[in-house]
């Protein structure tokens, strides 16, 4: 079996490779900062290295089957075939300050979030390191990223703390100096509510963010959005991000899907309050973007702006996120939907 590389920071892959040290950070360049994954062309490496490598390694993980991108070119989303057949998509999103990559981390999700394409087509299996951080580096290759650092987000398809190793070392390799070096501020992780996962989470040595898709502050509500909240009520998941607080002492972020008529009335506002009382936290409002067979849609603007308001005025932090890519699908989990149902 071949080696995978992009599994490998430059430390394993001399150890797998019994390469020299400078040899495997020359590999590593190649790969995580140029994103030249044809080892033919890593011109630094010699011509027997390169032979062998050719022959009992793989050097990337993930071929491009689709690419959608929105009509002013705000939003590029990637659909990636993996060497098993299966497929996941990846999302990038330009703003004039920043640009800001969404990766997935599983195939598929089992939490099936009743608003969400991706629970709704079940779960297949995690990625690997290397799966989760080449997404970022085929979506930034050949992006121009001048003075503009490029943010990761943890929140395609799939429940990061599921796959919590292979996320912690994708995370590594792309924090990695000998690579794109991301700061670890730059990167964030976003959960369902997986409190086992977010204790864990609190535990690591460094500044990545931590994001908790909430998207309703009471239990019976939150059962049926969230599925996960039957394993772990809102009660658990506060005590979890309360102690993610107190040990990090970081800001955390709660994400809210705004489904109109569902979660966006002044009850859920009073809700939310309850729950983030006490913490360092921001509440990002997304409004809802249209999924085939799920029977929610998102609130007029005007509404989605009232509720916005109505949180502000209660003193917490609030912001309320621009529909991007509607156009393009760029919904978790709808364009691989849409490819599976086609056949691709
Ligand atoms: S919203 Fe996230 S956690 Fe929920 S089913 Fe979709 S991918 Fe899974």
């Amino acid at each position: 079996m071949k080696t995978l590389l992009t599994n490998l920071s430059p430390a394993e892959m001399a150890e797998a490779l019994q390469v020299k040290p400078f040899q495997a950070r020359q590999l590593f360049r190649w790969l995580h900062q140029k994103q030249i994954f044809d080892i033919e062309k890593m011109t630094d490496l010699s011509k027997e290295l390169r032979a062998r490598l050719t022959e009992t390694c793989e050097p990337a993980q993930l071929s491009l089957a689709h690419t959608s991108e929105s009509p002013r070119s705000t939003t590029k989303k990637l659909l990636f075939r993996l060497q098993d057949g299966e497929t996941v998509e990846s999302v990038l999103i330009r703003e004039r300050e920043r640009v800001t990559v969404c990766v997935s981390t599983q195939v598929g999700c089992a939490v099936k979030c009743s608003f969400c394409a991706t629970g709704l087509s079940g779960y297949k299996r995690n990625l690997s390191a290397g799966e989760i951080a080449e997404q970022a580096l085929h979506l930034l290759s050949g992006e121009n990223i001048e003075g503009r650092h490029p943010n990761i987000v943890y929140m395609g398809m799939g429940e990061p703390f599921r796959n919590y190793d292979a996320v912690i070392s994708s995370v590594r390799l792309l924090m990695d100096k000998e690579g794109m070096g991301v700061g670890a501020r730059r990167i964030t992780i976003s959960t369902a509510g997986e409190a086992e996962g977010i204790r864990r989470f609190a535990g690591e040595p460094w500044q990545v963010r931590l994001s908790i898709s909430l998207h309703a502050a009471n239990d019976d509500l939150r059962d049926e959005l969230v599925p996960l909240n039957k394993r772990y009520p809102l009660k658990t998941l506060r005590e979890a991000v309360g102690y993610y607080a107190e040990v990090t002492g970081r800001h955390v972020t709660f994400e809210w899907v705004l489904l109109d008529g569902v979660n966006d009335g002044m009850k859920d506002v009073g809700e939310i309050a309850g729950f983030v009382e006490g913490l360092d936290a921001t509440v990002n409002l997304i409004p809802f973007n249209p999924v085939q067979g799920t029977p929610y849609a998102p609130p007029p603007r005007g509404k989605s702006e009232s509720f916005r308001n109505a949180l502000v005025a209660r003193g917490i932090k609030t912001t309320l996120r621009k529909e991007k890519g509607q156009d393009i699908n760029a919904a978790c989990g709808q364009l691989r939907r849409q490819a599976l149902s086609l056949g691709a």
